[in-house]
This record gives C-alpha cells, structure tokens and sequence, in this order.
C-alpha cells in the first residue's frame, strides 16, 4: 500500500477516480508539455540544486519544530508540537510551491507567470518568488478583494507584479480565476498559469504536492531525532490541500502515524456557510478536475464560506479525495468559533499568532489532545502566521 501511494498520480494524472485533465484539447496539449517539461527539469541536478538553495537561503528552511508546552499543559492530554512554517519567508507555506513553478516557468522559458488571488496571499507569494527568480508576474483579483486586502495589494505593487483588477460578475476569486485563464489562453506557451494549491488539472496537483513535501520530509526526521519516535497524529488545516499534502505525504506510508484533515465548518455544518468539501461534498469535475466538490444539482460551484478565506474553496485536491476514499487520512471539520478560541490560546499561551487557516488544524489538534495520554504526540502544521488576520480578530472579539 505504501508504494502504491508514493507512484500516485498514473499517467493520466488520476489518484483512483480523482484527478485527471477535464479539459478540451487544446488545454489537454499545454498541460501535457507542462508535465513533460517538470519531468525532465526535476531530474537535473540545477533545478534540484537551486530550489534546494533557495529553500535553505531565501526561504529559511528547515522550520523549526516547536514543542506547545503550555498549551498541551493548558489542554491535558497530549503533547502538541507545531511545524512552524509561520516562519518562512512571506510567512506560509505557500512560498514553498510558489519558488518551484516560477523556477519551472523560468527553466520552461516562460515570458510571464499568471494567477489569480483571492485575499492575496497566493498573490503576494508568487509575486515575491517571481522578483527573485526576474520573471514577470501578473495577477488578477476581484474588485471587491482588492478593496478588502489592502495591505497584500501594496505588496504586490511593491514587488512589480502587475495587478489587474476584475470589476465583472461577482468581483471577487470566482470571476478573477476566469479572468486570468483567458489572459492565460491568450498565449499559452509562452505564460505559465501558477495555480495556488494541489488542485487544478493535472500535473499541477502532482507538482504543488512535490514542492510541498519537503515539509514532511523534515518534520518526519525532525521529529525522529528529536523523540525517536514518530508522531502518533499529523494533522493540518485543508483548502485545496496543498499544506496537507505537503506534511501527509512523508507519513503515508507509516500506518501508524495517523492523517488528519480539517477543513472549515463556517458557521455550522447545518447551515450554508461552510466549506467542508470533504464532509459534505460529492464527486464531481471542477477547474478542470475530478474531486469532491460543494455544488447545486446542475453541478455549479455553491458560495462557500469559512472564516479564513485561504479555505473557501469549493474544491479540494484529488489525492485527498482518494486518501479518504481509501481510509488513509481522516477528515474533520472544525468552526469559526473553535478556530477563534485556538488563535487566541495559541497567542496567549504561546507568543505565536497563528494565521485562521492554521488555527483550523490547531483547534482540532486541541480537542483530540484531551482525549490522548500524555506519551502521545500531536504534531500541527501551524502554515502560516497570523499578522493578516490581527486587526479582524480584534475587531471580531471586540479587543
Ligand atoms: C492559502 C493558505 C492555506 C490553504 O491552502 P492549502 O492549499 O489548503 O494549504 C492554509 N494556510 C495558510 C496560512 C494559507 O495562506
């Protein structure tokens, strides 16, 4: 079982029935030349060397993993130990996958990398990746975001992307996606189309997870030569589940060490703002792949909602709809009000202010630890860190 997940996806981009290209052929042939491009590039040592590089000295790689010491105390249980990679460079994971596809689209010879934005995080790490790499990088996002996130917008202008705005539809992620894609369409060979998370179509849920794995990889040796012993519980916050997989896949293949991940129950997984695509979700294609998704019977894309806007998305990645299936990994979901109650007792207790999204994986992790004995481990991927969401938290809890 354990090689069977680490040759995933097959050729045809699929993990079981999840995945593959939903695309007409013309897209089918670009993504095609993309996958043939990573496979040569990946295997030459300047690529490896110089992502490498860049993870140690730009990034700051390895982070650190941090024992929570008075919080495990505070909660009873469990030890609680956090990946912190809150202190990366840009401050998320996100900047791990970003240095690879603007390293790719420049070994490709790309002219210019595309994405679309929501909150701007993606925005803001992939600007930040292409200023180093000097490649250009254009971003679209919705009117109404760019109004919402002023700070992330400034440090995309900052960093010389190029930042167009969407003022059609809803003004928002959702029009800025088609926005970019036809921008995109319009020269295809020549841009590369940097999608944010393991989602998307194939190879990109196979690529983002490879650049993201390298946060297994040291936690797992970490953790060894830290306790020597595997942790008994890895888990992290899932959006399109690109932060998962990057911890997940390391472990998958020691059936021991339990998979946890935990998406947004919003405000009630019995009311309509949620995003818990795992939970609820059914099978169906979306942005040009199979994975569950949260949509009507005419199979559209339902509103979502979750406190942290880095996890409202209406689908997730194929390889965590096929980890499920198969009872590998495990799928919580957790609300904005257990979410809140672990930003701030990570804060108080700790001195670190975890991002909304963490605080997702973190909220369980704190619920499961009182359940645990005190020789069991739990170790949360904190994947990014909290100034974002300072002055809405505040606001929020009336600080
Ligand atoms: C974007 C983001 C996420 C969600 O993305 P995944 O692909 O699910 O990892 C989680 N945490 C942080 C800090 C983010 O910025």
């Amino acid at each position: 079982m354990a090689q069977q997940f680490l040759e995933m996806p097959d050729s045809q981009g699929y993990f079981g029935e999840y995945g593959g290209q939903i695309l007409p052929p013309e897209l089918k042939a670009v993504m095609d030349g993309i996958n043939v491009a990573y496979e040569e590039v990946r295997k030459t040592a300047a690529f490896q060397d110089e992502l490498t590089d860049l993870y140690a000295h730009y990034v700051g790689r390895p982070s650190p993993i941090f024992y929570a010491r008075r919080l495990s105390d505070r909660q009873g249980g469990a030890h609680i130990h956090l990946k912190r990679e809150d202190l990366n460079h840009t401050g998320a994971h996100k900047i791990n996958h970003c240095l690879g596809e603007a390293l790719l689209a420049k070994y490709m010879g790309k002219t210019k990398v595309l994405a679309e934005t929501g909150a701007g995080q993606h925005g803001v790490a992939l600007a930040s990746a292409c200023a180093l790499v000097g490649i250009d990088c254009e971003i679209h996002m919705g009117a109404i975001d760019i109004a919402k996130e002023h700070p992330n917008v400034t440090k995309m202008k900052i960093l010389g992307a190029k930042l167009v705005p969407v003022t059609r539809g809803t003004r928002t992620l959702k029009d800025a996606v088609d926005s970019a894609f036809e921008e995109y369409m319009l020269d295809p060979v020549h841009f590369f189309y940097a999608i944010g998370s393991v989602v998307g179509p194939h190879p990109f849920p196979k690529m983002v997870r490879d650049f993201q794995s390298i946060v297994g990889r040291e936690a797992r040796a970490q953790f060894l030569a830290e306790h020597q012993r595997l942790p008994d519980v890895v888990t992290a916050c899932v959006g399109g589940g690109s932060n998962a997989m990057g911890i997940f896949t390391e472990f998958l293949p020691d059936a021991d060490v339990q998979l946890v991940g935990v998406e947004p129950a919003g405000r009630g997984l019995d009311t309509p703002d949620h995003a818990a695509t795992m939970t609820l979700g059914t099978k169906g294609a979306i942005h040009g792949f199979i994975c569950y998704n949260l949509q009507d019977e005419r199979g559209e894309p339902l509103p979502v909602y979750s406190i942290a806007s880095g996890l409202d998305y209406p689908g997730v990645g194929p390889q965590h709809c096929y980890l499920k299936d198969v009872g590998r990994v495990q799928y919580e979901a957790v609300t904005d009000d257990e979410c809140l109650d672990a930003f701030m007792a990570l804060s108080r207790t700790e001195g670190i202010i975890p991002a909304l999204e963490s605080a997702h994986a973190l909220a369980y992790a704190m619920k499961l630890a009182k359940t645990l004995s005190p020789e069991q481990n739990i170790l949360v991927n904190l994947s990014g860190r909290g100034d974002k969401d300072a002055d809405f938290v505040a606001q929020h809890l009336g600080l």
